[in-house]
């Protein structure tokens, strides 16, 4: 049943109507978000509880990354869940894939460079940020660039000043700029929507951030997102997974 139900929710996110209307609906955004986490926190006995729900996400996402191996989005969420669990050494080959995919990943350079450092590959992870530092600071993703330049520190390398584009306007930095656009997933300074694709914050994000194109690729992405996890976006914990997946797909930044 939940299959019916995913594919018809994804038939209706093709429509920007659908967002809206959802987007709309002041009580299903303000309802308290199910605690996933709330097991979380509790030690002992508890982290059974915790395992079995990783479990679940785990194979839901090795299923992801299988069944679909050029989408970088399966790879890293893979990567992410792995890296989070600490298990590094198994979130190498996931977020080494990621930077193949989508050499402009910014994020994954930085996860891939940390796991390797945590595996005790030095070499190969300062190699990678080598490689991740000049990518983040070209595209002014603040978070992964600034904490490539501290690993860099850290290993006895000089770090260049990021470039001038880095700080320039219409980075993430510097936000949504009023002189300037530029897609924050693919970094091209055109194509941006009309208007903003859904309302609400979220949706100002969107449009602040991302072009047309890139807009239309989550569209695809995101119904391969439903359907593999079978979210259900009725629920607000649906909803959620969601807009997390939305937001790495398209590199928004905060
Ligand atoms: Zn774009």
């Amino acid at each position: 049943m939940s299959e019916i139900v995913s594919a018809r929710t994804a038939k209706a996110i093709r429509s920007e109507r659908f967002f809206c209307r959802r987007r709309d609906t002041p009580a299903l955004d303000s309802r308290p978000l199910a605690g996933h986490n709330a097991s979380d926190t509790d030690a002992g006995d508890a982290g059974k509880k915790v395992r079995t729900m990783d479990e679940q996400r785990l194979r839901q996402f090795q299923k992801m990354a299988h069944d679909d191996p050029e989408n970088e989005l399966g790879h890293f969420s893979l990567g992410k869940l792995y890296y989070d669990e600490g298990r590094f050494s198994e979130a190498i080959p996931s977020f080494r894939r990621v930077t193949e995919l989508n050499p402009q990943h910014s994020k994954s350079y930085h996860l891939l460079a940390a796991c390797l450092e945590r595996s005790g590959q030095r070499s190969e992870a300062l190699a990678v940020l080598k490689r991740g530092y000049p990518v983040a600071a070209e595209r002014g993703d603040v978070m992964p660039r600034d904490a490539m330049a501290e690993m860099l520190r850290a290993m006895g390398e000089a770090v260049a000043l990021p470039t001038s584009k880095a700080s320039a306007p219409g980075t993430h930095e510097a936000g949504a700029s009023p002189t300037g656009f530029a897609c924050s997933r693919c970094g091209r300074p055109s194509g941006r929507m009309p208007e903003r694709p859904f309302r609400g914050p979220l949706g100002e994000t969107v449009w602040a951030h991302t072009c047309a194109a890139c807009w239309r690729e989550w569209i695809g992405m995101g119904t391969k997102v439903i359907n593999e996890l079978g979210l259900q976006l009725a629920s607000p914990r649906g909803q959620q997974v969601y807009d997390e997946h939305m937001r790495e797909f398209l590199q928004l930044p905060g």
